[in-house]
């Protein structure tokens, strides 16, 4: 940690607390000059001198703009390096009313403080080392949490167990780095075991540490960005029926007309852990209504970028030809489907068996009884999380970025093992270690190429 070289920033301000009315509001000032900002914006009531405030202790007394008093508060005093972002910090808890808070703002910038940008108190606390990228990233998920599983997969001890397996990651590949630098330096004096045989167990060892990361992913895509589901079919098959089943509400109008859904309903739900965006359809069918057919337009168009697609067919009718199309088309798009066979509850038409074979996730259910609703939601679950992984208690990738660099990083050791068992040159084939370390180190989002010279030296020195 390089707390001693944080170099202070220009002093931002910000209200920290909900925009709107409370009975509290906390404005937070950070920066080189976040003292002498307070200072000029807060007056003790003891009449000691706001920057006499020892760090990390509140006190009470009068908030000032341009010099006038406007309300009475708390200030609480962050010296660097012990703060949030790692700077100086101030934090001023004044009345919660929307017109007051704003006063005290204005006051802040009039004291020299310019409006922070969306993020950056966090975005410093990353600049300085406060806080690993990872961990920000789930700070903000921490924030934006809707759903229990959300919460645990964003909580601090979930979101301390990836950036622990990062740097456990990162300190084994800087070790394996750290045996063949000695090597290059002191080929005579080398203790270490830098066999070709023992750096292949080591690197296959690691790969397969970050292999098993990237395979939380689609887990935690699933628990904290959440899949787009999509209920297609023809007309009048029990689409809305299966969506109003779902989000529990009668939120999509059912007739027994055809035609009812024209344009696309969404809503978020959840389904155990899984964040579900879930679409009812207009039917996909042939019209000569206009705005049925922009409806249907959209139909296509969800069926393509959707993650699951939920196809129901009427159970008490036979398989009509709109309804093979519509098999046909989802086939083309190469994902797995789940069929639903709706209307359960009223005499069959057709058996699974009628079905194409390749369909596997098959659930008979009736919209109306609830019948297979649970089941539903059990398969959905099954296919979007990997049962093995405890949200909370095991370490998951979470975003898209996480995942391209985890990968980036298997890629290039996996030219590495490769350089390493066709005899290339050693000072060749650690460059495949090198860049599979910078893309963990950007993953977790720790400055690269300083702490590998760190590291690298003080394990070289502890070596010899
Ligand atoms: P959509 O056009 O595919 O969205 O179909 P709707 O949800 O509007 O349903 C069309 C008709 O089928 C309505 O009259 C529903 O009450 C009826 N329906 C929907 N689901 C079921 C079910 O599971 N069983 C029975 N018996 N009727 C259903």
């Amino acid at each position: 940690m390089q707390t001693d070289r944080i170099a202070q920033l220009d002093t931002i301000a910000a209200i920290s607390t909900p925009p709107g009315k409370g009975g509290v509001a906390v404005i937070r000032i950070s920066g080189c000059d976040a003292i002498g900002v307070a200072e000029k914006c807060f007056r003790p009531k003891s009449g000691a001198a706001a920057s006499a405030l020892p760090s990390r202790t509140a006190i009470y007394g009068e908030i000032l703009s341009s010099g006038v008093c406007i309300d009475d508060g708390i200030l609480t005093l962050f010296r660097a390096p012990h703060s949030y972002t790692g700077e100086d910090t101030a934090e001023i808890s004044c009345h919660g009313g929307r017109l007051i808070q704003t006063k005290v703002l204005e006051g802040l910038f009039a004291a020299g403080a310019r409006p922070a940008g969306p993020g950056e108190f966090t975005k410093r606390a990353v600049l300085n080392q406060r806080l690993a990228l990872s961990e920000a990233e789930a700070i903000g998920a921490l924030i934006d949490a809707e759903t229990d599983a959300q919460l645990r997969l964003s909580a601090k001890d979930s979101r301390s167990l990836l950036t622990k397996r990062l740097e456990e990651i990162t300190g084994e590949l800087l070790r394996i780095l750290s045996v063949h630098f000695a090597d290059f330096d002191f080929p005579d004096e080398d203790p270490v075991d830098s066999s070709v045989k023992t750096t292949l167990k080591w690197l296959r060892a690691v790969k397969g540490e970050i292999d098993s990361l990237v395979d939380t992913y689609p887990t935690g895509r699933a628990v904290s960005e959440g899949i787009r589901a999509v209920l297609l079919g023809r007309p009048n098959v029990g689409k809305s029926s299966v969506y109003n089943a779902l989000v529990g509400e009668d939120a999509a109008i059912v007739t027994p007309h055809a035609g009812t859904t024209r344009d696309v309903l969404e809503k978020r739900i959840s389904i155990g852990p899984v964040l579900v965006e879930l679409s009812d359809t207009a039917g996909i069918r042939e019209s000569a209504d206009p705005i049925e057919q922009l409806g249907v337009a959209r139909s296509r168009a969800r069926l393509a970028d959707a993650d699951l697609q939920l196809v129901v067919l009427d159970r008490s009718e036979g398989l009509r030809g709109e309804d093979l199309e519509l098999l046909d088309l989802v086939k083309e798009s190469g994902k797995t489907p789940i069929l639903l066979l709706n209307k359960s509850d009223l005499p069959p038409a057709f058996s699974k068996e009628d079905l194409p074979k390749e369909l596997s996730n098959v659930i008979e259910c009736s919209a109306e009884s609830g019948l297979g609703i649970d089941a539903l939601g059990e398969l959905i679950v099954r296919l979007f999380c990997d049962s093995a992984l405890s949200i909370g208690e095991t370490a998951i990738v979470t975003t898209a970025r996480q995942m391209a660099s985890l990968r980036e990083a298997s890629d290039c050791l996996a030219e590495a093992i490769f350089d390493f068992a066709n005899d290339v040159p050693t000072d060749a084939a650690v460059s495949g270690v090198e860049r599979a370390l910078s893309a963990v180190m950007k993953t977790s989002g720790r400055l690269v190429t300083e702490e590998v010279v760190d590291t690298i030296f003080k394990s070289f020195c502890v070596g010899k």
